[in-house]
């Protein structure tokens, strides 16, 4: 399928946003209504993967909540056409890997596989080799696609000197071909700089969703940054692209709050569908993973595929949904309440570990991420909460939120 010109994507869509009488955007890059079903429950696009020169489904396999016997979802995936599966040796205690792996097994030469492992300042190439290899064993395969360094929120992470000397020697042996980063909170900008800049890095995989997206508000309110305070993420994502570095988004849906839409689901439109469109509008942006949890949600997530514009209709339920659970959402990478505890309680990566249970209901993955932050707000125990009350800039009460969360997930 014939990929129009990205860098007009927002633009279009923009321009667009006020002026739209038939309930549609009306500058579609791809006059994908007419060029594509609206709402098929296949891949209709695939995408060029920054440099890699991987073509990648626009809508990828996110496998965060994958367990042992759930193939089948794995290869509904693939029949329906995604070809790019994304997984960590953290995912489930191993088995979002071993569950790929076995279900992918015939197919390994028509998809792409993306791991990751989280490596901190101190870790030895060593080590970060063993984690490797135990990935590639769990996954039956010798190589991997793009390795990530997972979850990266402190700079002294990508300038570990053990970590660029274990890239260079895993794609010698050929056992990645290219490298990432990921990251969802902390000081996510300032990383996603310092790994463009250094060029240490070929793809993005980045937390980003209309809800932290000033061009989202600018839509409809003029106090747009009194909700959305990143405009350095649609900056570095630019950055991204003139770098040529492919960008993955993921929590593009603002913490899945499914449930909440489908009372205002009318005609067939999806929350969910027009969240992915959001995102994909942007130019800057190659793929969204999201987490496949059933046939139907597979069906339903990739019915975005292709159509890059939001209708009417559908920005409606994107402004519906930041209406009802903006004031509740921490936007991780904001970071605004950065300083404001005295005992270095990473707030905003506590806070996203509190989103895996309470909005994604999984306990046993928020625990799992809540571990590699090393007992983050233990602190909170013992602190009368003074400190970081009134920090957060969208309003949240992290005071009331920090020590719940430790107790809940320690
Ligand atoms: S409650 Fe205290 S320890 Fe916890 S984040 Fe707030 S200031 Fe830090
Ligand atoms: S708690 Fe508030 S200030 Fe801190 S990262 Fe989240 S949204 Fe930003």
């Amino acid at each position: 399928m014939k990929r129009t010109n990205p860098s007009s994507r927002r633009g279009f869509l923009r321009r667009g946003a006020f002026g739209s009488l038939a309930g549609l955007f009306p500058f579609s890059r791809s006059n994908a209504s007419t060029a594509v079903e609206r709402s098929s429950k296949h891949v209709q696009r695939y995408v060029p993967l920054g440099r890699t020169g991987f073509r990648i489904s626009d809508i990828t396999f996110g496998s965060s909540r994958l367990r042992r016997g759930q193939d089948d979802l794995v290869r509904h995936a693939l029949d329906r056409g995604v070809n790019y599966f994304d997984t960590a040796d953290s995912y489930t205690n191993g088995a979002s890997e071993r569950v790929i792996g076995q279900a992918l097994g015939g197919e390994r030469d028509k998809v792409y596989i993306a791991s990751k492992t989280h490596v901190s300042a101190g870790a030895s190439r060593r080590s970060i080799m063993g984690k490797l290899e135990a990935s590639l064993k769990r996954l039956g395969t010798d190589y991997i696609d793009v390795y990530f360094n997972h979850a990266v929120n402190r700079i002294d992470r990508l300038e570990n000197p053990e970590w660029s000397e274990f890239v260079d020697r895993a794609k010698q042996q050929g056992k990645i071909r290219f490298v990432g980063m990921s990251g969802h909170a902390g000081n996510l900008i300032e990383c996603l700089d310092h790994a463009l800049d250094a060029d240490s890095v070929d793809v993005l995989l980045v937390a980003y969703n209309f809800g932290q997206d000033p061009a989202f508000y600018d839509r409809f309110t003029r106090s747009f940054d009194l909700v959305a305070k990143q405009p350095d993420l649609p900056r570095v994502l630019a950055k991204a692209k003139t770098r040529n570095v492919g960008v993955v988004t993921m929590k593009t849906l603002m913490g899945a709050r499914l449930n909440d839409m489908r009372p205002y689901e009318k005609n067939g439109a999806s929350f969910a569908q027009a969240a992915f469109r959001w995102v994909l509008s942007n130019p800057n942006v190659d793929a969204v993973t999201i987490s496949m949890t059933s046939t139907a949600r597979i069906d339903e997530y990739l019915g975005a595929s292709g159509v890059y514009e939001v209708s009417q209709q559908e920005f409606e339920l994107l402004k519906t949904y930041a209406h009802l659970n903006g004031a509740s959402y921490c936007r991780h990478a904001c970071n605004d309440c950065e300083s404001a505890c005295p005992y270095g309680v990473p707030i905003a990566d506590v806070l996203r570990t509190r989103m895996y249970a309470t909005d994604y209901q999984d306990v046993p993955f928020a625990r799992s991420e809540y571990a590699l932050l090393g007992d983050a707000a233990a602190a909170c125990l013992g602190c009368s909460g003074k400190p970081c009350q009134g920090a957060c800039t969208h309003g949240l009460p992290i005071e009331q939120l920090c020590e719940p969360t430790h107790r809940m997930l320690a």
